[in-house]
C-alpha cells in the first residue's frame, strides 16, 4: 500500500540516492501539478517528501509546501532548521542544521571517492547522529572493489566504535541498520511510494523520471497504474524473499539496469550487501553490551543466488 509521495519540485532537485541528477536547467513543477499532486496525497493519505533543488524558491510555492505536513529532502546549500534529509556536497564540513538529532545525512559516493575519502566520513560519524552512505556506482563493483569495500566498512566499524566509547551512537545505514533491524527495510519504491516528477506525472521513482521521461506511471489526476504492479513486491522477488541483508535497499532501479527485472539484484548489489551485513555481525559482537538481546547468525555465502545453487543453507 501506497504510504509515501516524494514530489522533485524542480528537474535539478537534489538526488539523494543511486542514481545521478545531470539536469542542470531549472524546470519548477507547476504550481497547479504541485496543488493536484497534494491533492491527490491527502485523498490517499501519503505522507509527502518534497526534493528541493539548489537555489530559492518563488514565494507562492512555499505557501503551497507549507500547506500540508511534510518532509524535506534538500541539498546542503539549502538545508534549513527542520530538514529531515540533507544530502552533503562535502564530507570534512556539514552545515549546522545537519546536526539535529531527527536528521539523516546523505553521503553519495562513486567508489573512489568512498574509497578516498573514507577518513573525512569518518570524522563525520564524530558531528552527525546519522549519516546514509549511498554507493553511485555500485553496478562496477569488481572483486578488487569488494576486497577495499570490506576495508572501507573495517575503518568505519572502527569509528563508530571509537564514537560508542565516548557516549555518542550515531548511525550509519550500512553498518548499524542491520544490528536494528529485525526485517527487510528496502526502499520499496512502486509499492510504498512513488513519485512526482516536474512534468506532473507520477514515475516508479525520482531514477527513472530522470532515465525516461516517456516511463510514467500515471498522474494526480487519472491515479496509478503500475504494469506487472507485484512484481515491485518482495514476495514476488524469490531470493530476496528470504535473505537477511535487511539494511539492503533492494533497488529495482539498478535491479531494471543489471538484470532487466525489477524483482532480480544484480550479483555486485547482494555481495555489498552481504558485506555490509557481515561486518555488522562482527561489529555487533564487538560492541554486544550496547545491544542486549541482538544477534546476527554467521552464514557461508555473499550472494543468495550462489547460496541457492551450492545448497547451502539459506
Ligand atoms: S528504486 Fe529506490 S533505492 Fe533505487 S534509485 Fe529509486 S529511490 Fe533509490
Amino acid at each position: 500500500m501506497l504510504q509515501y509521495l516524494v514530489i522533485l519540485l524542480d528537474d535539478t532537485s537534489v538526488s539523494y540516492c543511486h542514481y545521478e541528477n545531470t539536469k542542470t536547467t531549472r524546470n519548477l513543477i507547476g504550481l497547479d501539478d504541485l496543488k493536484a499532486g497534494i491533492f491527490f496525497a491527502m485523498k490517499q493519505n501519503l505522507m509527502i517528501q518534497f526534493v528541493y533543488p539548489d537555489g530559492e524558491l518563488p514565494e507562492e510555492y512555499h505557501a503551497v509546501i507549507e500547506s500540508i505536513d511534510h518532509h524535506r529532502v534538500m541539498p546542503a546549500s539549502q538545508a534549513v532548521d527542520g530538514a529531515e534529509v540533507i544530502v552533503l556536497d562535502r564530507w570534512d564540513q556539514a552545515p549546522e542544521a545537519a546536526a539535529a538529532p531527527h536528521v539523516a545525512c546523505v553521503a553519495r559516493a562513486d567508489k573512489s571517492r568512498l574509497f578516498r575519502d573514507v577518513e573525512k566520513l569518518a570524522a563525520l560519524l564524530g558531528k552527525l547522529n546519522r549519516i546514509n552512505v549511498v554507493l553511485t556506482d555500485a553496478d562496477t563493483f569488481t572483486d578488487t572493489d569488494f576486497d577495499a569495500y570490506k576495508q572501507i566498512l573495517s575503518r568505519l566499524a572502527d569509528a563508530l566504535t571509537g564514537q560508542y566509547a565516548q557516549g555518542r551512537f550515531p548511525q550509519l545505514n550500512i553498518l548499524t541498520d542491520r544490528v536494528l533491524l529485525d526485517r527487510m527495510n528496502n526502499c520499496n519504491a512502486g509499492v510504498e511510494n512513488i513519485t512526482l516528477a516536474p512534468n506532473g506525472k507520477f514515475y516508479i521513482c525520482p531514477a527513472f523520471y530522470h532515465e525516461d521521461d516517456l516511463d510514467a506511471i500515471g498522474n494526480p489526476v487519472e491515479g496509478v497504474a503500475i504494469r506487472n504492479r507485484q512484481l515491485y513486491r518482495i514476495d514476488y522477488a524469490p531470493l530476496c524473499r528470504r535473505c537477511d541483508a535487511y539494511q539492503c535497499r533492494r533497488c529495482v532501479w539498478l535491479n531494471r539496469k543489471t538484470t532487466l527485472e525489477v524483482n532480480t539484484p544484480s550479483h555486485e548489489q547482494c555481495v555489498m550487501a552481504h558485506l555490509e551485513r557481515n561486518k555488522s555481525r562482527e561489529w555487533l559482537n564487538e560492541t554486544a553490551a550496547y545491544f542486549p538481546g541482538r544477534e546476527i547468525a554467521e552464514i557461508r555465502y555473499l550472494d543468495p543466488f550462489d547460496a541457492s545453487t551450492e545448497r547451502l543453507d539459506f
